[in-house]
């Protein structure tokens, strides 16, 4: 603190020394009213004994001088100020200023005689009006306005950057002029620290116009004639970056100095609920009231779990909803969205807002306050993963700016949103027994990293540790997981939940991370006791709950009380087809099958998958019931046996009508192959949706369309087979979670991935189809070309052991030369795209380390579409790194023959490290010296590159 003060009055005493002196004046003199309070620099305004004050005059000094620590001297440069008979103490002096303490031997008096005097020369007197009281708060300019020398009681400056919270911080106000104190030090001497000198009469203190509690006022410790009044931002201060402080005593206001305020942060909320809670209050926060799990009973609000509040300390509920593509649960009709993983296919974190923002505003029109829809597994490794829709794909970066997007959304409508499975659910097999077996660097730079950027760039507020164990231990009660790399590396503040059931022991879980059992309290329920008996610290159940509140101010759960309503079905919709039309993707497109020409196609015949009403929905606590109610439903499949197939209610097929008035458009239900053929044979285009449900729970038997929904199964390969024998202009449309192997691929003219497509799916696949908008979505994972590609063909073993490491999806295809179905990033649009003029500007030694990557986009079609423009580094070799990794992308609207100059920035501080690797020798991500090569393209496959440029990193 000494240090910061001596540079304000160091700064204040520079400013004020430009008054220039008379060098030819034998004698010094001081100008008449000169004398001034140095804090608030009123002229002619009466100083006060004790405090500090500025004589301005000509002194005849030919340097400034300096006084060099206490107590102060009586003379500098050989000049003294006289009061009477009492010698001014100076801090400093120079040829037209003297900065010097008011002596306290003045008390009482109202007026004193001041002359100045030097090598024997005396001025001329000067009246100086005394006051028992003038008040000044030193401020951090010349003229005593503007910010205000007041700190925090940390002793850092209160400015924007660093704002005083209302109500909860106490600032610490540097000030002069305030009279009579307890123990008055010597003139020139430091004031004690023990005794405090303390005034007789305290000060009044407004902030904002608010009137403050004042704590202390006295002299500051250690210093001469400077005071210090503690106090309190009220609670009702008003906020901003410049509001007024006022110090008034004894009838008489100070200057006016401004302070940044803001509002109380969460922390300061939560922690200061927590000192009014007792021991049974705090418990009933963490666990879920809705257990137990193999039962759990119908739930207030019908959600997932629910932690009942505590009314007589404002405490609300918490009702916990799933949410990843849509509000799950049954909690009521909701907008079915198109899956995840078509959102992450968009490239569009705009796109993703939108998405997120359906999901946050139904959550709250429902009074849902706790969103558990963050799935960010990265199912690379295990394409056949019941989940997979519910996902963002196989790349951590995209995932987790995908995330990020749909969680900041669903936050701002104040619901707490929350992100999973922490960490490595990449299968759903075995999935609360299966024991992950994967070292340091490689979960760091995959599953490990999409998190990371999620928490990061979303602030996300809860995060919900998995069934498996991860390396030998439970995820919910992993000390490395949950404490050392989610709170300890990535300073989450949030808290953690357990997934449904994921909870193994009380004490390992408590001191390993887990803030929050859910549903029930199987383990947690005896917390209380493992306190009592010292197992578990009174901190850790402490902490837990002041993560639970912080997350519940911080989402706006105390503030923006709970709104129920309608959803807005229409507006919402309108998102979910858009969403879908961004999202589907265009894997093939022989001979410009597509886009069909309304006005030129006379018959169509539409094929399976209940196209004629409806459009396939993913399975399990993500599962949506669609405002309007399902279409159909479908069977009890085992497993996982407690979902059910659930049909949104869009017609394809209506749409479709609705696109080719003129057109005969026929159904056939693709049940029979030979009857589909058939329709295919007496029509000039055949249209087969395939269909493949799955849900949480269970993995596809194999990437295959596998029927596991009927008895007898259907064999949709052999139906699309049979069609395009029949009719050479096949489209596939499918409806399905991810990655699919596609026998019948050489034989249909079009294929359009249509994901689980949401409620207005049907309406999004005719405007694709027709071309009313044109398709650029892009794989969001790898289409391996048969499961022997995979990392591990067979998942059915306890133990996963993920050698692979951080080489999942393409970086997996890449590193064994492995030739895929279709590429990561991949997807085909109606118009083509060149790029031209590539550049890499390396900028990677400035204070913002990045690089650019700039370029011509040129759209060389004859119709309006967007390119995803895509950035993989190729790593030096020594890093051991993949052979690509993705670091950035754009994706580009553009009119037919429209170009755009597009520069993509890399930061190298971004959340997802994009020059970095795990180094495990210094638990730290570091940058390798070396040569980088940068690639530009629209998807990860080698062809569809081009070197932009190289990068070097160090000598
Ligand atoms: C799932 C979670 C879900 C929870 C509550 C569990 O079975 O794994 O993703 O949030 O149930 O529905």
């Amino acid at each position: 603190m000494s240090a910061l003060k001596a540079s304000l009055r160091a700064g204040c005493a520079c400013l004020m020394a430009s008054i220039p002196g008379a060098w030819a004046q034998p004698a010094p003199s001081i100008n008449t009213g000169g004398v001034i309070n140095a804090a608030s620099s009123a002229p002619g305004a009466p100083v006060t004994p004790g405090s500090i004050a500025s004589a301005y005059g000509s002194f005849l000094l030919s340097a400034p001088s300096w006084a060099q620590g206490v107590p102060l001297p009586a003379s500098l440069g050989g000049l003294s100020l006289t009061f009477g008979a009492a010698e001014a103490p100076l801090f400093y002096a120079s040829s037209g200023q003297v900065n010097l303490q008011i002596p306290w031997e003045l008390t009482g008096q109202s007026e004193a005689s001041l002359t100045a005097t030097l090598a024997g020369h005396t001025s001329a007197p000067q009246t100086v009006n005394l006051a028992p009281f003038s008040p000044g708060i030193f401020s951090m300019n010349s003229q005593g306005t503007g910010p205000g020398a007041i700190l925090d009681s940390s002793y850092h400056l209160v400015t924007p950057s660093n704002p005083a919270s209302a109500g909860f911080t106490f600032i610490l106000i540097y000030c002069t002029g305030l009279g009579p104190v307890t123990h008055q030090p010597v003139t020139g001497a430091a004031a004690p620290s023990n005794p405090l000198a303390e005034t007789t009469m305290k000060p009044a203190v407004t902030v904002g116009g608010v009137p403050a509690d004042v704590s202390f006022s006295g002299l500051a410790p250690g210093s001469v004639g400077e005071y210090q009044v503690n106090a309190l931002v009220p609670s009702n201060a008003p906020t901003g970056d410049a509001v007024p402080v006022i110090l008034s005593i004894g009838g008489v206001t100070s200057n006016t100095v401004t302070i940044a305020v803001q509002p109380p942060t969460a922390d300061e909320r939560a922690g200061q609920l927590l000192t009014r809670m007792t021991q049974d209050q705090k418990i009933q926060l963490v666990y879920g009231a809705g257990g137990p799990v193999a039962a759990i009973p119908s739930l207030p609000r019908n959600g997932a779990g629910w932690v009942p509040g505590i009314p007589q300390l404002g405490i609300p509920d918490l009702y916990l909803a799933d949410g990843s593509v849509g509000v799950g649960n049954g909690v009521g009709p909701a907008t079915a969205l198109p899956s995840s993983i078509a959102s992450a296919a968009s490239w569009d974190t705009n796109e993703a807002y939108k998405y997120g923002s359906v999901i946050g505003a139904e959550m709250r029109a429902y009074g849902m306050n706790v969103n558990l829809g963050g799935n960010i597994n990265l199912i690379g490794r295990e394409p056949r993963d019941g989940r997979t829709f519910e996902t963002k794909g196989e790349d951590p970066i995209l995932a987790g700016k995908i995330t990020a997007a749909h969680i900041n959304a669903i936050q701002a409508q104040h619901v707490i949103g929350g992100i999973k499975h922490f960490a490595l659910n990449d299968q759903e097999t075995n999935r609360t027994g299966v024991d992950v077996q994967i070292g340091e660097r490689g979960m760091r730079e995959s599953d490990l990293l999409a998190f990371e950027i999620g928490v990061k760039d979303s602030h996300v507020q809860s995060v919900m540790c998995s069934y498996n164990l991860v390396n030998g231990v439970y995820a919910c009660e992993n000390q490395h997981l949950l404490n050392d790399v989610l709170k300890g590396d990535w300073r989450f503040p949030g808290f953690v939940m357990s997934d449904w059931g994921a909870t193994h022991s009380t004490v390992a879980a408590a001191l390993a991370g887990l803030d929050q059992e859910q549903p029930d309290s199987a383990f947690f329920g005896f917390l209380a006791q493992a306190v009592s008996s010292g197992q578990v610290p009174q901190s850790r159940l402490d902490d837990m709950v002041r993560r639970i509140l912080r997350a519940m101010y911080a989402a706006g759960l105390f503030d923006y009380p709970e709104a129920l309503g309608p959803i807005d079905t229409a507006a919402d919709q309108a998102i979910a087809q858009e969403a879908e039309e961004q999202g589907a993707v265009l894997l093939k497109n022989a001979g410009g099958q597509l886009p069909l020409d309304a006005a030129a196609v006379k018959s169509i015949a539409i094929v399976g998958s209940h196209a004629d009403v409806a459009v396939l929905s993913g399975g399990g606590s993500a599962q949506v019931v669609p405002t309007g109610g399902p279409a159909l439903t479908e069977g009890y499949p085992c497993p996982p046996c407690w979902a059910q197939v659930i049909w949104d209610p869009s017609s394809p097929l209506q749409a479709i009508r609705t696109m080719a008035p003129a057109a005969t458009v026929q159904f056939d239900p693709g049940t029979n192959a030979a009857a589909a053929a058939a329709l295919a044979a007496a029509s000039q285009v055949a249209i087969v949706f395939v269909s493949q449900w799955t849900s949480e729970g269970m993995d596809l038997p194999s990437l295959n369309f596998t029927d596991v929904i009927h008895s007898p199964p259907i064999d949709q390969d052999a139906l699309v087979a049979a069609v395009a024998a029949a009719n050479p202009h096949t489209i596939v449309v499918m409806e399905n979670a991810g990655a699919q192997a596609m026998p019948w691929l050489g034989s249909v003219s079009a294929v359009l991935e249509a994901w689980f497509p949401g409620q207005r799916g049907g309406e999004a696949i005719a405007n694709l189809l027709f071309g009313a908008v044109n398709p650029s979505g892009k794989l969001p994972l790898t289409f391996p070309a048969s499961v022997d590609q995979l990392p591990h063909p067979d998942i059915s073993d306890s133990t996963a052991n993920y050698s692979e490491g951080f080489n999942v999806g393409y970086k997996w295809y890449d590193s064994q030369g492995l030739a895929p179905l279709f590429p990561f990033g991949y997807g085909l649009s109606y118009t083509t795209f060149s790029f031209s003029n590539r550049s890499v500007t390396n900028n990677l030694s400035s204070s913002n380390p990045n690089f650019q990557v700039t370029f011509k986009l040129t759209n060389t079609g004859s119709v309006a579409g967007a390119e995803v423009a895509q950035v993989y580094l190729a790593f030096p070799a020594a890093t051991g790194e993949p052979p690509k990794r993705l670091v950035g992308w754009q994706k580009v609207f553009l009119q037919p023959g429209a170009a755009e100059q597009v520069t993509i920035e890399v930061d190298a501080n971004d959340s997802s490290h994009p020059l970095s690797y795990w180094d495990v020798n210094s638990n730290a991500w570091l940058i390798a010296p070396g040569v980088y090569t940068v690639y530009l393209g629209n998807s990860s496959s080698g062809a569809s590159l081009s070197a932009a440029g190289t990068l070097r990193i160090g000598s």
